[in-house]
């Protein structure tokens, strides 16, 4: 993606580790420092981070430990990040984004992830495909 104007970008990519998930949230929260957020603001993109990037390693990786990378851009007082995993991927996306809808009950996920993500965030958007992988697209406007 090409960066114009005020746009500012950064990528991560990290194993795809429960341990890494505070590394993630802090360097999200360490980056839109520059957009001068309210606490509340920051702890709503870490807590809608952190389903995203939980659900890469539980539900995208099964466990296994491959990479996630995490994109963020700010452009316009506004946050963009993107969560990708090159995991299982997601047969029906709808379905999947619908409050208490699980595919691992037996693991006490309670199917919240996604909703949480819609709540915390001003826009969320999931591509995914069966064998590929998923990216979960996040927008927050910052500061309004
Ligand atoms: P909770 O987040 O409340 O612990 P959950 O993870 O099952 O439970 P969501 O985060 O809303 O709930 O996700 C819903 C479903 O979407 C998951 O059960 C899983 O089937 C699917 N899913 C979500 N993210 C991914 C991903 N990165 N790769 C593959 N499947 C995913
Ligand atoms: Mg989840």
């Amino acid at each position: 993606m090409t960066v114009m104007g005020n746009a500012n970008e950064m990528m991560i990519e990290f194993d795809g580790r429960p341990s890494n998930e505070g590394f993630a949230r802090v360097a999200v929260a360490a980056f839109c420092t520059q957009l001068n957020p309210t606490l509340e603001e920051v702890a709503d993109i870490k807590t809608a981070l952190s389903e995203a990037i939980t659900n890469a390693i539980i539900h995208g990786y099964e466990g296994e430990v491959h990479k996630i990378r995490l994109k963020c851009r700010i452009e316009n007082r506004c946050l963009y990040v993107q969560v990708c995993d090159k995991g299982k991927g997601i047969e029906d996306i709808e379905k999947a984004m619908e409050p208490l809808f699980t595919t691992k009950p037996e693991l006490d996920r309670s199917g919240m992830g996604f909703a949480f993500m819609e709540a915390f965030m001003d826009e969320v958007r999931v591509e995914s495909a069966p064998g590929e992988g998923t990216t979960v697209h996040m927008k927050k406007a910052i500061g309004r």
